[in-house]
């Protein structure tokens, strides 16, 4: 756009949302041009900024989004949709400019009825700020992401979220009892939370992912607050024995809080059998470790192949984490001890100890990518999920397509009744930054592929974004896709919502 566009565009949509709400600075635009896609991340190490919104814009009322919207299609803009910016499949990156849409202005828990069971949120609200409020009226959502300090509730509704207790409360569709949104018409879309009879159009927005609607506000079906907990790590004699104790589980009827089991290079990240107590060593010694750690990591990466096959050798152990909450004690305790039957015949009961860990770094784990990067190497996850009578084989499948690129590490979280997500993360070698773009893309391709191939979703929560939009079609077919873009166009009829995404 050029100088004299980008003022007139300033100016009217400070009229509609106020001078301090607009901001058209390159570093804001460089900020708001990414996410936290990971090769995005290393654009960003290089000065690189290859995506910028024209504008972005944050609007404090429904009307003022109503505003923006009808603006940005007289106008022909795209609009994108942003949470808080922790999309890692690129879903929140304005890949054709135009306007981004920050919603954190409308951040407010604007109700709480424990004893209807339900909230009422607006979309930028922050999920650890919305955990604290909620926590004063000893409720809980039961919504724990990985990021939940750095996503809102409409980025989770939008990418269809789950969070680390989803076994025993779901993901955020299953707690979705209605929302309000904006559909690329301009028009407000009121929905719930009244459970309405026909086809459910609360579903169809939840993992829309901002192609068909700014979600404004959202009504959330919440809890009292647990006030005990029982939990245990228990060392499984394989992947498969895990696997398999996962299913009895929850086909005994149980409802775990955490029912998570790490493959045996994952059981090492995630503390393995230490007992719970959060050790920090001194400063200094720390960051020696860190040199160490980031020096050895270099080494193991010299060959990942190599390193993917010595660990073929060792035992196969992996660490089951498993957790029942609730407001009794002794209910927790009885329920523990019903899914210990079950595990004790395909593993070892460690105590407490693993289970402590796991809650003590639930939330950290995550955020050591910078570390990986610095270490000349790159890392990225992928999820995906699968029925019981395919999870082996997408696990083998996959491990298998990305032998040669990357160190495979995996774990099986979000439990069901009929299935679980596996989740994988890769590790490789970056020597340079193109040979380490080159092996990057090789490794997710290969690796999506080996997973479709074996019969798994295309994603569990992280949703579809830029990076999986071409292989929805081989999930939805030629007619689903067809009925999708009708929807599309119904809601959008001049595609400017997040477009290069999804459903565009
Ligand atoms: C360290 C880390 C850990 C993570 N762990 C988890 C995890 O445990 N579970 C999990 O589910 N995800 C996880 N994620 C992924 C990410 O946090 C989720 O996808 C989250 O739902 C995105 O929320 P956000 O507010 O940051 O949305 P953004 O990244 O800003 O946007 C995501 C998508 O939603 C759209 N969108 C955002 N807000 C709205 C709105 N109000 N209306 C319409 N569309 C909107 C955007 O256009 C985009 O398409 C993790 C990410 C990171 C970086």
């Amino acid at each position: 756009m050029r100088p004299a566009e980008l003022e007139s565009l300033r100016r009217d949509l400070e009229r509609i949302s106020g001078i301090r709400n607009v901001a058209l600075s390159a570093p804001t635009r460089a900020l708001y041009g990414r996410d936290l896609y990971p090769k995005a991340q290393v654009w960003q190490r290089r000065g690189e900024v290859r995506y910028a919104p024209d504008v972005v814009v944050w609007p404090g009322t429904v009307d003022e989004v109503q505003r923006i919207v009808r603006y940005a299609r007289a106008r022909h803009l795209p609009l994108t949709p942003f949470g808080a910016g922790s999309s890692v499949v690129a879903g929140a990156m304005p890949l054709r400019a135009g306007i981004t849409v920050d919603l954190k202005r409308m951040g407010r828990l604007l109700s709480v009825d424990l004893a209807s069971r339900r909230a009422v949120v607006q979309a930028g609200m922050v999920g650890q700020r919305l955990e604290d409020e909620l926590m004063r009226s000893y409720a809980t959502l039961g919504h724990f992401p990985s990021s939940i300090y750095c996503s809102t509730v409409g980025g989770w509704v939008a990418a269809r979220s789950a969070g680390q207790l989803s076994s025993h409360y779901g993901k955020i569709e299953d707690m979705l009892l209605g929302l309000t949104a904006v559909t690329g018409t301009g028009d407000e879309l009121r929905v719930g939370p009244e459970r309405s009879p026909g086809p459910d159009l609360l579903q169809l927005l939840c993992g829309s992912e901002g192609t068909l609607a700014v979600i404004t506000d959202a009504t959330l079906s919440i809890h009292p607050l647990p006030t005990a907990r029982a939990m245990r790590g228990f060392r499984m004699r394989s992947v498969a024995a895990g696997v398999e104790a996962l299913r009895l589980v929850f086909r005994a009827g149980l409802r775990p809080q955490v029912l998570r089991l790490y493959d045996p290079l994952d059981s090492l990240s995630a503390g393995s059998e230490r007992q719970g107590r959060e050790e920090r060593p001194p400063r200094l010694v720390a960051q020696a470790l860190g040199r160490a750690a980031s020096k050895s990591l270099g080494y193991a990466l010299f060959s990942p192949a190599l390193v993917n096959r010595a660990l073929d050798l060792v035992p196969p152990r992996s660490l089951l984490v498993v957790s029942f909450e609730g407001d009794s004690r002794a209910t927790c305790e009885e329920e523990l001890h019903a899914a210990m039957d079950i595990l004790r015949e395909g593993g070892t009961d460690l105590g407490e100890g693993p289970a402590r860990r796991w809650y003590l770094r639930r939330h950290s784990q995550s955020y050591k990518q910078s570390a990986v990067f610095a270490a000349r190497a790159w890392v990225d996850t992928m999820e995906v999920a699968a029925t019981w009578d395919r999870v082996l084989s997408v696990f083998e499948a996959v491990r298998r397509a990305v032998y040669r690129e990357a160190m495979v590490l995996c774990h099986f979280s979000h439990a069901y009744l009929e299935g679980c997500s596996l989740y994988f993360t890769f590790i490789g070698p970056a020597p340079t930054v193109q040979k380490g773009e080159e092996d990057y893309d090789r490794a997710w391709r290969a690796g999506m592929q080996a997973a479709q191939e074996a019969g798994a979703t295309l994603s569990h929560h992280h949703g579809v974004g830029a990076t999986k939009a071409r292989r929805l079609p081989d999930e939805l077919g030629d007619a689903g896709m067809r009925l999708l873009r009708l929807v599309k166009r119904t809601f959008d009829p001049d595609g400017i919502l997040n477009p290069g995404k999804l459903l565009a």
